[in-house]
């Protein structure tokens, strides 16, 4: 038996996969991507022998069934998923005739997509001060949403929200942003392809805006939306300094510093 390996591939660009994720492709006997996610480039590690399948077309019961075969047959097989395996995929439904089976496998983080968006936009998802917490989520459709978790709930927090897998449903989003009190003039930033070579795009509107922006522009898929406070804090011309660069504020690791009380 050999061992199956869930890998990040990050987001796009094929130089943002891991070393470990492109060392286990070059060794891989077996791979199978996400082809509607995943850029073909980042293929480009297999080695010639290796055999690749698309599981664009399989149910969840052949993708099972391919990669238990691969596993008998090869002994390092890879599932290629986009950003990182543990979001947004369906790594435990896999993984489980595959434990059931006795084949061992391994999770290879990848660069999600929310972090991906936010460097393309230059900004930061946390700010001293302003928010210290990120809440990744999505809007609920055929995978229904547990009953705390609903967006209006969630962004009602006031902290940073990377909304996935919600961009074909935008009026939506921007309609229970509203409802959790979010101004209408509120920085949105949407990135389409973060990190695609040549295909990626990024949309900064209000929220009242950033629906008929992205309509515009075209974005109704793959596309990462950013919501938070900390949104266009470089532009800010009143920011204040961050206690954490303040000489005066005690820190742990600072010659003389003490640490913050709790
Ligand atoms: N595991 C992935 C998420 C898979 S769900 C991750 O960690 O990023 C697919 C959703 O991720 C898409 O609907 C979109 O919201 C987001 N996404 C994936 N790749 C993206 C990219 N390159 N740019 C922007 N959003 C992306």
């Amino acid at each position: 038996m050999g061992k199956v390996w869930f890998v990040g591939a990050g987001p796009g660009a094929p130089d943002l996969m891991t070393v470990r994720g492109t060392r286990l492709l070059a060794e891989a006997g077996a791979i199978l991507y996400t082809g509607s996610l995943v850029a073909k480039a980042a293929l480009q590690w297999a080695s010639p022998g290796c055999e690749i399948a698309d599981s664009k077309s399989m149910d969840l019961e052949q993708v099972r069934g391919w990669l238990l075969e691969r596993a008998r047959r090869h002994a390092t097989v890879v599932r290629l998923q986009t950003g990182d395996p543990t979001l947004y995929g369906v790594l435990a439904e896999l993984a489980r005739p595959l434990d059931a089976a006795g084949v061992p496998i391994g999770i290879v983080p990848g660069v999600s997509s929310a972090m991906a968006a936010a460097a393309a936009a230059g900004e930061c998802l946390t700010l001293p001060e302003v928010t210290q917490t990120v809440i990744f989520t999505r809007l609920s459709e055929r995978t229904s949403m547990p009953e705390t978790e609903s967006l209006i709930s969630l962004a009602s927090h006031g902290c940073t929200l990377c909304i996935f897998l919600s961009i074909d449903r935008i009026e939506t989003v921007v309609a229970r942003l509203e409802e959790a009190g979010w101004s209408p003039r509120a920085p949105v930033v949407v990135v389409h392809k973060a990190t695609w070579p040549g295909e990626e795009l990024v949309v900064r509107a209000t929220l009242a805006e950033i629906a008929r922006r992205c309509r515009e522009a075209g974005v109704e898929r793959q596309a990462m939306i950013l919501v938070s406070p900390a949104l266009g804090a470089r532009d800010r011309v009143d920011g204040k300094t961050s206690k954490l660069y303040d000489a005066a504020f005690p820190r742990r690791f600072r010659p003389g510093g003490r640490p913050p009380a709790a």
